[in-house]
């Protein structure tokens, strides 16, 4: 029986193991950490994720997207919280479509279960090395010090963003190439609890968002009418910055001026401050993602800033790909992994783009009149000529359209729209009736 090693039993290391053992594969999975389903760690980077159309596919193909349904609260649109405590809704899709909160915990969980159907789970065992010459992995017992190895036919670095397969083996190749940049701005959960009856104190089936332009509070909701809250904002060096907030009243005053609406709900949010820590954000990006049958998939080949809620739904769709290529290729690792570098390399790339490009989007531009009539032409095009405007946003949370092929169908519509705009001098004020005529010249 052919054997693959998958390292990481997070998100992408889990779901993939999954698919390997529906190939045929006798698979060992290696996990640094304890098992998550019993010993009781932190869900680690965030509490909850968005998934979209790339993951629930990615899901669906080995019969888990149901199960996971069961704990998905769909969110059709971005709620923004105005500094004069005005709210906006901006629809993201179609009517019916949305993006799914889910609780990271839960779905690895549910995942792990699925893959120990039928694979070797090993908790507690860091990998320190792969001699990908002889497909050879070295483990370390991170309780009993003890190391070990093992040979696989295929070997998957399922890591994570700082996959120590990535470092101490592949960074070590002649011609692999490497960067790690840092953005200014890091992240401080907070959990919004629910009210004391236990309804929520947001609506919940939207994507909270307080626009600030340098800086921004989100909230995804959780399945006990919690809310997991993100504040994203500069390190350092900004009036408006994580360096500043050094005592509790004055992560009070900060809250009670910028998030008014939100301090009168969590009055005690500084209590909770320093319980949360503060997490630092990173685009790293490589190539080759493989060498002979080493690969890496998910965060470790592709990490990206969290944006626009695409990096698991990437690292799934990573599966998506590489199971098809196994399928065309009959599991000729050398095509597969070839091919898998060729078609996803640019993906990776254009996903780190979009999610970098996307936070301006929600700091600031969505609180910005023009940026909101834009929406509402775009929507309005979509609706009257859906196969000849499809907006970014859709593409890239609503199919599966490479996420390059996206960004740029995306660049371009941007131009043409505020094209439209000019040549038409159209404004918030002008009439729906008199913009659909304008519209059906243009587009139809
Ligand atoms: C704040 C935040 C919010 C996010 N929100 C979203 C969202 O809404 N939607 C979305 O799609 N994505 C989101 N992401 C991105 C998402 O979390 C990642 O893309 C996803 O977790 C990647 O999965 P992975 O399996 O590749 O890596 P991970 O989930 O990091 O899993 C890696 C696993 O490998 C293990 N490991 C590490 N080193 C070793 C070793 N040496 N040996 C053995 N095991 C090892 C780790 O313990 C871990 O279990 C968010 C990220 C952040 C930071």
């Amino acid at each position: 029986m052919k054997q693959a090693i998958v390292i990481g039993s997070g998100l992408v290391g889990s779901l993939w193991a999954v698919y390997l053992t529906k190939a045929g594969y006798k698979v060992k999975v290696y996990e640094r950490r304890p098992d998550m389903r019993k010993a009781n760690i932190a869900a680690g980077k965030s509490i909850n994720l968005a998934t979209s159309y790339r993951g629930w596919k990615a899901l669906d193909a080995v019969g888990l997207g149901d199960e996971i349904r069961k704990v998905a609260i769909p969110m059709y649109g971005r709620t923004m919280h105005l500094p004069d405590g005005s709210l906006n809704f901006q629809q993201y899709g179609a009517d019916g479509q949305a993006i799914y909160s889910v609780s990271r915990g839960d779905i690895n969980k549910k995942l792990m279960d699925a893959a120990e159907t039928s694979a070797e789970l090993h908790f507690d065992e860091e990998c320190t090395t792969v001699d990908m010459e002889h497909n050879t992995c070295y483990f370390r017992n991170t309780i009993t010090g003890h190391m070990s190895s093992a040979k696989g036919d295929v070997i998957f670095a399922t890591d994570g963003a700082f996959s120590a397969v990535r470092y101490t083996s592949m960074q070590k190749m002649d011609r692999f190439n490497y960067s790690q940049n840092y953005i200014e701005d890091g992240y401080k959960e907070i959990l919004l609890p629910a009210n004391a009856d236990g309804s929520p104190k947001l609506a919940v089936n939207t994507l909270h968002i307080w626009p600030r332009g340098r800086f921004m509070l989100i909230a995804l909701p959780n399945f006990d009418n919690s809310f997991t809250c993100t504040l994203f904002m500069p390190m350092d060096g900004h009036e408006h910055c994580f360096r500043n907030l050094t005592s509790k009243e004055k992560v009070d005053v900060f809250f009670k001026e910028m998030f008014t609406d939100f301090h009168a709900m969590m009055p005690e949010v500084s209590d909770e401050w320093d319980a949360h820590p503060l997490s630092s954000l990173a685009i790293i990006r490589c190539f080759p993602w493989h060498y002979n049958n080493t690969a890496l998939m998910g965060d470790a080949a592709h990490a990206t800033v969290p944006f626009y809620g695409q990096g698991m739904n990437c690292g799934f769709e990573d599966c998506t790909v590489m199971w098809e290529l196994m399928q065309q290729h009959d599991d000729n690792w050398p095509l597969v992994l070839g091919e898998y570098d060729r078609l996803r390399k640019p993906n990776g790339d254009a996903v780190q783009d979009l999610s970098l490009n996307n936070y301006l989007v929600m700091r600031d531009k969505v609180a910005d009149p023009a940026f909101q009539l834009q929406l509402k032409i775009e929507r309005r095009i979509a609706e009257l000529y859906p196969d000849k405007y499809f907006p970014l946003y859709s593409m890239v949370s609503f199919t599966d359209i490479a996420y390059h092929e996206a960004l740029k169908r995306g660049a371009a519509q941007e131009v043409s729209i505020w094209q439209f705009i000019d040549d038409h001098n159209i404004t918030a004020a002008t009439e729906q009736k008199d913009i659909d005529s304008l519209i059906h010249l243009r587009f139809g």
